[in-house]
């Protein structure tokens, strides 16, 4: 009602009504203050009413009635208003007439015009917490000092109001945020604690109950250090002090605690201390069970040990392995270069154990290699080193020494350590070994020249039959050239620089080819193709012809393969040297690669040449034996130019004999040539062998073979030896099975 003058007791009544009104508003902060503003007008008969509250630096108003509606932004910077008078001073300000009155500031002027007005603080406490404002027209209805005790009186009445609710609407947010806590706290996985400053357990949430399978009330009241494990407390102790005594702003730690029943468990600690304001008096502390966590770095720490030792160590023998043993001797270089001391390696192989393996088992055998590794480890220094390299091959290092002439007692001591039988199965087996030695720094001053001239001296022992040799500077030249061309031989081999060139042979009455040689040529990346003959001979003193052997035999046998693929059937033969005939694993390897291509034995032959065999012939014979019952082809290569007699060759499993490309050669020339070929063909008749002549030049030397009645030819006068695909052309354009000239010369006999 808006220009009615009420009288005092009017408005007392009103007053008390509106008293009445807010009590029945009850805790809807909202409500009151609206019915406030509705109130402040009604009794003062203004034209609007308002009540603001302070935030901060702002006012907010919170109701509006009358022209104040939408005069005003709900929030304003307390800076510009008329009310900031108000808050400043706690008094209720009048302005009778906003015109010419300095509070009112332009902006402030142009919004509410020509009027009167009257601001009262409201109160929470001693502290202004917002104000009432009522305006009227000042020309018409101007507010008046009975309006301000009015609005005094109702501010009084509002303050309490307002101060009710807000304490009220404060508790309930504290209530709120306390029963989020409380979801949060009851409901972690993660277990939390408050400890007082003697770590004692003040409340724990439902996480540590389970974790420690202990119930909360079995936990509060008592130090959390007794349930961590002993070997942990004192750091945990220690941790949390220091967080008591304000040291650190936190701490975290992995421990182990032990719950009421089971294993004790790794958590993860992490506490921090409760800000206060005179220093900390609780810790909360958080607690993850990492146990599984844990658990899994253990094994794999373990698996990484044990890998590790098995990375380095011969499983049967538990002695150090290969790599070990490389290792072992760069380390005894170095040492040996720091103190001016000499440094023996050598290679050690077992003479006959093969025919152990053979003919008692595999559990003999590896019987025989354990006992031979306790006794030799036994009569060594702990300085030294004993490593099993592989098969019966074991390594040695022995470092300190002032002179190469004292690795001999220590050779004397193992030999004299196998002298005694080694009981396998009840049998007494005599064991005998080759041991080849290498000096540093004579023959040499790396791990790898060293390991590989103890084995060129273990393999002269073993051609000389002597039980141990040192390496033979006069007898293998050390040679820069060769050197280089060793090391490059080994990266070819593993770049795959060697291939395979093929060389047919024919069948002399029908020229039906059904087998091919596997020449090998260096495919080098400068040089081009390089030939066998300067590079096998190398390859054969420094051991990599094993490696290398065997690169041949899968290379072939792969060949081998794609050809039957394509339906065409050849057997191809691959060349051995003396070294291959000595090491007793190659038949084994060989069985192995036939395997892998699904090749049979029968596709494979192998050429070996006399002077080979004779390198150790018991050897040779048990290698070839071996080989022959895989039911691989084994042929005598360039036969003819070594002294082997034939009583040795008739215990040999050999089906093919090669004459020397030489005799062959010479035929045409040479009577004795001529007699040696003929009298090779009978030789090789009357054992049942085939033979072949090698070197077959001209159409010539061809036909007097075949009239000899020699059964396969090989040599430029069918072909040289050609790459694969080469190969496969020149039989598929190869008119019928026979060569041409000879053909023509079949025809005109
Ligand atoms: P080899 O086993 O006697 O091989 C035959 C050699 O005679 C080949 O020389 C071949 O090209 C050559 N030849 C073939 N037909 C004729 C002919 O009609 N007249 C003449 N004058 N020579 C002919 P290549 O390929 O240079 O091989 C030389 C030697 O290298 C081979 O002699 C063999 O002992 C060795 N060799 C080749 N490949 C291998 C291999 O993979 N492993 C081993 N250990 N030795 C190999
Ligand atoms: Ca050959
Ligand atoms: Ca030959």
């Amino acid at each position: 009602m808006p220009g009615v003058s009420r009288s005092s007791e009017q408005r007392l009544a009103l007053i008390v009504e509106t008293q009445r009104e807010l009590a029945a508003a009850g805790d809807d902060l909202e409500a009151v203050m609206a019915l406030v503003a509705a109130r402040s007008q009604e009794i003062t008969g203004a034209d609007g009413a308002m009540v603001n509250l302070v935030e901060g630096d702002v006012l907010h108003t919170r109701a509006v009635t009358g022209v104040a509606a939408g005069a005003f932004d709900a929030r304003r910077p307390l800076s510009g208003s008329v009310a900031r008078f108000a808050i400043r001073s706690g008094q209720p300000l009048l302005i009778e007439e906003t015109i010419g009155d300095r509070r009112i500031d332009q902006e402030l002027r142009a919004k509410v015009g020509d009027r009167s007005l009257i601001c009262v603080p409201l109160f929470h406490g001693p502290q202004v917490v917002g104000t009432i404002n009522v305006v009227s027209r000042s020309a018409t209805e101007r507010l008046n000092e009975e309006d301000r005790r009015t609005l005094e009186v109702l501010s009084a009445v509002l303050s309490a109001a307002v101060s009710h609710v807000a304490e009220v609407e404060a508790r309930r947010a504290q209530a709120a945020a306390i029963a989020r806590f409380r979801t949060l706290f009851d409901g972690a996985s993660i277990g939390i604690l408050r400890l007082d400053c003697d770590g004692v357990a003040v409340e724990v949430n439902p996480a540590v109950e389970q974790l420690l399978r202990t119930e909360a009330g079995r936990l509060v009241g008592r130090p959390f250090a007794q349930h961590v494990v002993a070997g942990d407390r004192a750091a945990v102790a220690r941790g949390l002090d220091d967080l008591c005594r304000g040291a650190g702003g936190g701490f975290s730690m992995e421990a182990r605690v032990r719950p009421a029943t089971g294993d004790p468990v790794w958590v993860a600690l992490r506490a921090v201390a409760e800000a206060q304001p005179r220093g900390p008096v609780f810790v909360v502390a958080m607690m993850e069970n990492i146990d599984e966590r844990k658990r899994a770095e253990a094994e794999l720490l373990r698996q990484a040990r044990v890998n590790e030792h098995q990375a380095l160590h011969d499983p049967l023998t538990g002695l150090p392995n290969r790599v070990l043993f490389s290792e072992r001797i760069a380390q005894a270089l170095r040492q040996a270069r720091r103190e001016g001391t000499r440094l023996a390696v050598a290679l050690m192989d077992l003479d006959r154990f093969k025919e152990v393996n053979d003919s008692l088992g595999h559990a003999a055998g590896d019987q025989l290699l354990c006992e031979v590794a306790r006794r030799v480890r036994e009569v060594m220094r702990a300085s030294d080193t004993v490593a099993r390299l592989g098969g019966d091959e074991f390594g040695l290092v022995v470092p300190e020494l002032a002179g190469a002439q004292d690795a001999l007692p220590v050779i004397a001591r193992i030999r004299e350590a196998l002298e005694r039988p080694i009981r396998v199965h009840s049998l007494p087996l005599a064991v005998e070994a080759s041991i080849g030695i290498a000096i540093y720094p004579e023959h040499g001053d790396d791990a790898q020249t060293l390991i590989q001239r103890a084995d060129v001296a273990m393999y002269d022992c073993k051609r000389e039959g002597s039980s141990h040799a040192f390496y033979d500077c006069a007898g293998h030249e050390p040679d820069v050239g060769r050197l280089t061309l060793v090391a490059e031989l080994r990266r070819a081999l593993a770049r795959g620089e060697l291939v395979l060139h093929y060389q047919p042979k024919a069948a002399l009455d029908s020229g039906e080819v059904r087998s091919v040689e596997a020449l090998v040529r260096w495919q080098h990346p400068e040089r081009g193709l390089v030939y066998p003959d300067s590079f096998i001979p190398v390859a054969q003193e420094t051991g990599l012809i094993g490696p290398l052997t065997l690169y041949v035999v899968e290379a072939a046998l792969r060949q081998g393969r794609a050809w039957r693929d394509q339906g065409l059937e050849l057997a191809i033969s691959v060349n051995l040297s003396a070294r291959n005939l000595l090491d007793c694993g190659f038949p084994a390897q060989v069985a192995a690669l036939l395997a892998r291509w699904g090749m049979q034995a029968r596709s494979l032959e192998l050429e070996v040449t006399e002077s080979a065999m004779l390198a150790n012939p018991k050897r040779a014979k048990r290698v070839l034996t071996e080989l022959s019952r895989l039911g691989v082809r084994l042929a005598i290569d360039d036969f003819g130019t070594g002294y082997s007699s034939l009583a040795y060759l008739r215990q040999l499993p050999i089906d093919e004999i090669k004459i020397d490309r030489s005799f062959v050669l010479g035929m045409a020339q040479q009577g004795d040539d001529a007699v040696i070929v003929r009298s090779t063909v009978d030789l090789g008749r009357n054992l049942g062998l085939d033979v072949v002549a090698e070197g077959v030049e001209t159409l010539d030397s061809w036909n007097r073979l075949r009239e000899l009645g020699c059964g396969v030819a090989q040599g430029y006068f069918l072909s040289r030896p050609v790459p694969a695909d080469e190969l496969a052309r020149w039989l598929q354009t190869r008119p019928g099975v026979m060569p041409p000239s000879a053909r023509s010369a079949v025809d005109a006999a």
